[in-house]
């Protein structure tokens, strides 16, 4: 069934840009003359990548078969190194170098052991090439946990397709652009064709959480003229995204019989204080947004992730550790919000300072991502957006998301201007998780005459 919001019927029915996977906003088209005709050499391409379909479902269903969530995405990594290697690529390991990673600037903190992970890439090079542009095109293996795996109805490791859509945890965030990146290789490769400049296919672990994989690949020195990570945002390139924190605030009270609570200080309930006075600063954030979210009703979300605290009715808790995710506008230096986030704990301390048996503190582990932009002017913008339009009849939407993905990490650390361009899919992080297989073949296509235009083929 073709969802009446996805871009494929779009062009048949002039409905405005679908519904995005991730909030997403549509934003004028900058260069609607972009569109033009397929050549004879783009129909060939996109055939020749259509004929991979089921090989790019198979694919998709044997990552989606494994369980990547962090600390076990080398099981995803195996799938990747054998598909790669059916196409003829030689996959190498960029394995996480925790002392490289703790000592630079743009990592974000982490307290977990990365020493077993590995990132994969694959080089498409052929010698003696020249006039092309290189290119990147990187998705993340790793996903979030399915729970409660009860309001599943059926394994979220366990791909299962129907009328058209694949289920499982993955699907959508995001195997779907790994096969999609595939699917435009094996076509590529399939018409005896290959990028006058290196192409590179990467897949990283850890974007759901800090970006270091990401991080990892530029440390090893992998670089090129662009980058494209194919996040499923369905039928529009993302040229804009918000920056992500994460911290956790851990609040000591005071531990007793709850029979004689007086005397105690109950961390859970000092942590829901601080819940409020949290939500103030995010109401503060979303007072005068910069365009373009100053178009989102709610672009910055205070999200309350995890609380950890107490193991005894009877027992008043001593100490509550909440989690939380933050975001920032593009601009927004992190550490500018760390301040803000101190302030406000520090002032709900001196308000009510019976709350607290000890003054809290505010740990950072995971995500410190900035935003990032790239001006629709960019040529890569351009360029995609032709080679969406050529295939698909009209332009892509260009969006800007209330998510992080590593396009920052591209952007910032190395330069490399990025964007994000994927399947269609819904229920990102949520229960019945899916991506709409048509799109990924698309995905695919719209990938393969990119190709041809960016790199250029021979
Ligand atoms: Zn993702």
């Amino acid at each position: 069934m073709t969802p009446a919001a996805y871009a494929g019927s779009q062009l048949a029915t002039g409905l405005e840009p679908p519904e995005l996977a991730y909030a997403g906003l549509p934003m004028p088209v900058a260069h609607p003359e972009a569109a033009k005709e397929m050549a004879a050499e783009d129909t060939e391409i996109a055939e020749a990548i259509a004929a991979g379909t089921e090989w790019m479902i198979e694919v998709l269903a044997r990552l989606v078969d494994k369980d990547t969530t962090l600390g076990n995405e080398e099981s995803g990594q195996g799938v990747m190194r054998e598909a790669l290697r059916e196409l003829g690529l030689d996959p190498v390991d960029v394995p996480m170098d925790p002392e490289a990673l703790h000592a630079h600037p743009a990592a974000s903190p982490f307290d977990w052991d990365v020493r077993n992970k590995r990132n994969v890439v694959a080089t498409w090079a052929p010698p003696d090439r020249d006039g092309g542009l290189s290119l990147i095109l990187n998705g993340h293996i790793d996903v979030v946990s399915p729970e409660p795996r009860s309001q599943w109805i059926s394994d979220p490791f366990t791909a299962h397709v129907a009328e058209d859509w694949l289920y499982g945890r993955g699907a959508a965030d995001m195997k779907c652009g790994l096969a999609a990146i595939l699917g435009a290789v094996k076509g590529l490769r399939e018409l005896g064709l290959s990028p006058n400049a290196p192409l590179y296919v990467e897949s990283v672990v850890e974007e759901e959480c800090t970006g270091n994989g990401a991080l990892q690949t530029l440390l090893a020195g992998y670089r090129a003229d662009a980058a494209i990570i194919a996040e499923p945002f369905g039928a529009a390139i993302t040229t804009s995204q918000v920056g992500v924190l994460w911290f956790d605030v851990v609040i000591e009270g005071l531990p007793g019989h709850a029979a004689e609570s007086g005397h105690a200080v109950n961390a859970i309930e000092t942590s829901l204080t601080m819940i409020s006075a949290l939500r103030s600063l995010e109401a503060e954030l979303n007072a005068s947004p910069p365009p373009p979210y100053d178009q989102y009703p709610h672009p910055i979300s205070l999200n309350i992730g995890q609380i950890h605290a107490g193991d005894w009715n009877s027992t008043v808790p001593g100490e509550c550790v909440t989690g939380y995710r933050i975001a920032t506008y593009p601009g927004m230096p992190v550490q500018a919000l760390r301040t803000r986030i101190e302030r406000v704990v520090a002032d709900a301390v001196a308000e009510k300072p019976e709350a607290f048996s000890r003054p809290p503190q505010v740990v950072y582990r995971g995500f410190a991502a900035e935003g990032y932009e790239l001006s629709q002017d960019h040529l890569l913008v351009n360029s995609l957006s032709s080679a969406y339009a050529r295939h698909m009849g009209s332009p892509p939407a260009l969006v800007a998301t209330t998510g992080t993905t590593d396009a920052r990490v591209f952007g910032h650390v190395a330069g490399i201007p990025s964007v994000c361009f994927g399947p269609y899919a819904e229920s990102a992080h949520g229960v019945g998780e899916r991506v709409y297989l048509p799109s990924v073949v698309q995905t695919a296509q719209v990938m393969g005459l990119f190709i041809r235009d960016w790199c250029g083929l021979s």
